[in-house]
């Protein structure tokens, strides 16, 4: 069983091929396609967004498709920076300015009130040619910004993002152990544990 995963991310495709590489489905990077259609992320949630990347490029391909919309939810920034986490430093964003935006956003705040939370959401879809079906999953994992970056793996604010059960910045720990408690982790074990239902389904016809 084939299914496209639906980003060029190479940090968050790692963490899927984590969860997924030991199960009866070949996992086809969206990279290896030749051509694929850019899809606007103007939804007003990680939903609305994850449905819409994964539905455009399922149709595109004829192939069932995982989709990941994700971000962090800062309290003191009244959920900023969210579904714009990407692009928070502007057009010409990267890890290290929304980092570095992220710090100044918050600088002068104590601990207590630097409270934060990594969302993820997972949209799996069926294309249109095979009778759109479409699932949702969702994780969480609660955190607070750390007042420098710290550690060098992972990829996004993961070196802001401390993780208090660790006592450490997800940039600090391996992929193994980020993904045991990550929003991303709790997603893909909910969509791990809905398989043997979905897998009939995703099976070509
Ligand atoms: P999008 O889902 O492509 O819109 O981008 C999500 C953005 O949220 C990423 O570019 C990262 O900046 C951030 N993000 C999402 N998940 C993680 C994570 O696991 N670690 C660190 N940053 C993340």
């Amino acid at each position: 069983m084939r299914l496209l995963v639906g980003t060029t991310n190479p940090g968050k495709l790692a963490e899927i091929q984590a969860h997924l590489g030991n199960l009866p489905i070949h996992i086809v990077p969206l990279g290896h396609l030749a051509t694929w259609p850019e899809v606007a992320e103007d939804g007003r949630s990680f939903e609305e967004n994850a449905l819409k990347k994964a539905r455009a490029l399922a149709d595109f391909s004829g192939m069932p498709t995982l989709a990941d919309d994700s971000g962090l939810e800062v309290d003191a920034l009244g959920g900023a920076p969210g579904i714009h986490s990407a692009r928070y430093s502007g057009e010409d964003a990267n890890d290290a300015r929304n980092n570095e935006k992220l710090l100044q956003a918050l600088a002068g705040l104590p601990q207590e009130k630097r409270t934060a939370r990594f969302v993820c959401v997972l949209a799996l879809c069926l294309p249109d040619s095979r009778q759109r079906r479409e699932w949702l999953f969702r994780g969480e994992c609660e955190g607070w910004i750390a007042f420098a970056p710290k550690g060098g793996n992972g990829f996004g604010y993961d070196p802001l993002f401390f993780y208090p059960p660790f006592g450490k910045t997800f940039g600090e720990v391996d992929r193994e152990t980020k993904g045991r408690v990550s929003h991303r982790g709790k997603a893909l074990r909910r969509l791990v544990e809905s398989l043997p239902m979905l897998l009939p389904l995703l099976r070509q016809p």
